[in-house]
């Protein structure tokens, strides 16, 4: 766990891990042979993963008795002792390394898990630039960072998470979907994605600097509901020849009333950064088979904002940038 992180530290990690971590190995094994269909929403293409592994963090119980009742498995002392790191040490926080692990229940050929060392609530705010200078040492993957009410299954402990690129459609949709500029600069762009994710802000920027300003600036406009610490948000973010993009989705609600209905209207679908992404994660077979377009277009109807809340949004982010 002192080897630094780099491209060749970290395909020899995963060879390493896969190898000799019996549960890891056995579940990167089934994620090759797991079972995906296609669904088109609104002109969305997304994928429907079923992926029994994922049932502990889909059906997790974030509420604070839960959390304060077991052991945080994010924390170094409660992980396998057979899970190995690498260290990233972000400039501005020198004080608190992360460290990059293997995930092991994977919904990516490739993912990652990246808490910070000490135990510390999942708060965004201030530790933004980690992401984006994570995004630029991670070539090839997309970072991911889930709300402690908005999917983390440990919001007491902060983290990121990573899978490789091109596996999410909404990396490569990007480009042909609408979007409504909200700020321009020689470096930087901040738009409204027309879509069916309403609430969807992306920022493209060449400098790293700024656009942690500019999330640091849109995020302080968002609204903090009660018992809430922070606004409601997943994020993605990732860099490509040197320009960093970050898809900020703002939420309405944590989990849909398919997660909660009895009998045939249930859907254990805890939605998440990857769920947005378009690809939904459905652990049992039974939600799997069934789930169709209504049933993805209601879930995205109630956990992300409405579409007049998304246009005060963008009201209220020009009027300070
Ligand atoms: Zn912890």
């Amino acid at each position: 766990m002192t080897e630094t992180l780099n491209s060749v530290n970290l395909a020899a990690l995963f060879d390493e891990q896969l190898a000799c971590w019996e549960q890891a190995g056995a579940n990167y094994k089934a994620l090759e042979r797991v079972l995906v269909k296609d669904v088109n929403v609104d002109g969305f293409p997304f994928k429907v993963q079923f992926n029994p592994a994922r049932i502990t963090s889909s059906a997790a119980k974030v509420d604070a008795k839960s959390i304060s009742e077991r052991k945080c498995f994010l924390c170094k002392e409660n992980r396998p002792a057979i899970q190995k790191g690498l260290d990233f040490i972000n400039n501005s926080d020198s004080a608190n390394p992360y460290t990059v692990l293997i995930n092991p229940f994977p919904i990516f050929p490739r993912h990652l898990t990246i808490p910070l060392l000490a135990h510390t609530d999942q708060l965004i705010s201030g530790r933004f630039d980690a992401m984006l200078n994570l995004a630029k040492v991670l070539e090839g993957y997309t970072l991911f960072y889930n709300g402690p009410k908005c999917g983390a299954s440990a919001p007491d402990h902060f983290h990121f998470q990573a899978g490789n690129r091109g596996f999410l459609p909404i990396e490569s949709e990007l480009a042909d979907i609408s979007r409504e500029d909200i700020f321009t600069s020689d470096k930087s762009r901040v738009s409204l994605v027309k879509s069916i994710f309403n609430g969807l802000i992306t920022i493209e920027s060449s400098c790293a600097v700024e656009a942690n300003t500019l999330f640091e600036k849109i995020f302080a406009t968002l609204e903090v509901k009660e018992g809430e610490r922070e606004p409601m948000v997943n994020i993605l973010c990732w860099c490509d020849s040197d320009v960093y993009t970050t898809l900020l989705y703002i939420r309405e609600k944590h989990r849909p009333s398919h997660y909660f209905a009895e009998g045939d209207a249930n859907i254990l679908l805890s939605p998440a950064s990857v769920d947005l992404g378009g690809v939904m994660i459905t652990p049992l077979e039974k939600d799997f088979e069934k789930i169709d377009q209504n049933d993805i277009r209601e879930i995205l109807n109630e956990i992300c904002i409405s579409e007049p809340k998304s246009l005060a949004i963008v009201n209220k982010i020009k009027s300070i940038l």
